[in-house]
């Protein structure tokens, strides 16, 4: 905990909160010397006693009398044998979709630009919530691995909930939503035309069955309507020759005329 945060976390007497941001005021020699021997101490691949030593100036004070023990640890860099790294398993399970889905394609160039992006992004968070910071730099924010995993996938991340299915990150529930905004202003400039040529044949589908719906509807309507004449012509008479019988006057449609019938007959019976 720095000492900014300590003051912070002690104050519990102030009922106004604290300014999320920190003002970028300049350090002082004093903080620039803790930091700088912090990030040594972080850093070194030497032994951590030689700026741990320097920060406190254990050079000029008295040494103790006794040697130290044969087997004595040092530190993780001198003996990293006596300093086993603990096996962390997380429980809890993760929300990280793998196996085989189906994932929309993603250009190489549009992967690059995401990859570009997505680099822009981790900077400026960086720099807007972690300034005068070189521990938590953008890369730490969003490593390049974590960017790599993102990219051929750029399409798939809609929500923050997609994001999180996507990458395993730890900053996804402060920063997922950026990351989203993000994405999505840059997919408006890469629509997917290979989801939006499947969509308009999807459209097109839609209106054609909607289209032979209507015309079975119509057909529907006029059934009726062609039945009704087909019965009133069926049902219209007329008096017969023979004994003053009526006789139907479609009557002679009603079989398929003879081979062998005669033209002239037909004039006959029609007048
Ligand atoms: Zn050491």
């Amino acid at each position: 905990m720095d000492r900014d945060a300590a003051v912070e976390a002690n104050d519990d007497t102030d009922p106004t909160p604290a300014p999320k941001r920190k003002s970028k005021k300049a350090m002082s020699a004093m903080e620039v010397r803790d930091r700088r021997f912090l990030l040594e101490y972080i850093v070194t691949t030497g032994c951590r006693r030689i700026p741990w030593n320097k920060f406190f100036g254990n050079a000029s004070k008295l040494a103790l009398p006794y040697p130290a023990p044969i087997g004595a640890r040092c530190c993780d860099n001198c003996t990293p044998d006596q300093f086993p790294v603990e096996t962390i398993r997380l429980v809890g399970g993760s929300r990280l979709k793998t196996g085989r889905r189906h994932h929309a394609k993603v250009s190489e160039e549009l992967a690059h630009e995401a990859t570009e992006v997505l680099k822009t992004l981790r900077n400026t968070i960086a720099g807007r919530d972690f300034p005068n910071g070189y521990i938590i730099t953008g890369k730490i924010l969003m490593s390049d691995q974590i960017i790599e995993a993102i990219a051929p996938r750029v399409r798939d991340i809609t929500s923050i909930e997609t994001l999180a299915e996507t990458v395993r990150w730890n900053w996804t529930p402060k920063y997922g939503s950026e990351v989203v905004k993000t994405i999505q202003t840059l997919l408006v400039r890469h629509p997917d035309l290979e989801l939006e040529a499947r969509e308009a044949e999807k459209r097109e589908r839609a209106f054609a069955a909607l289209q032979s719906l209507a015309q079975a509807d119509l057909r529907k309507k006029l059934d009726p309507l062609f039945d009704a004449c087909h019965e009133r012509i069926l049902s219209l008479t007329r008096p017969g020759g023979r004994a003053g019988q009526t006789e139907r006057i479609c009557q002679i449609f009603m079989a398929l005329p003879r081979k062998t019938v005669r033209l002239s007959c037909l004039h006959v019976s029609l007048s």
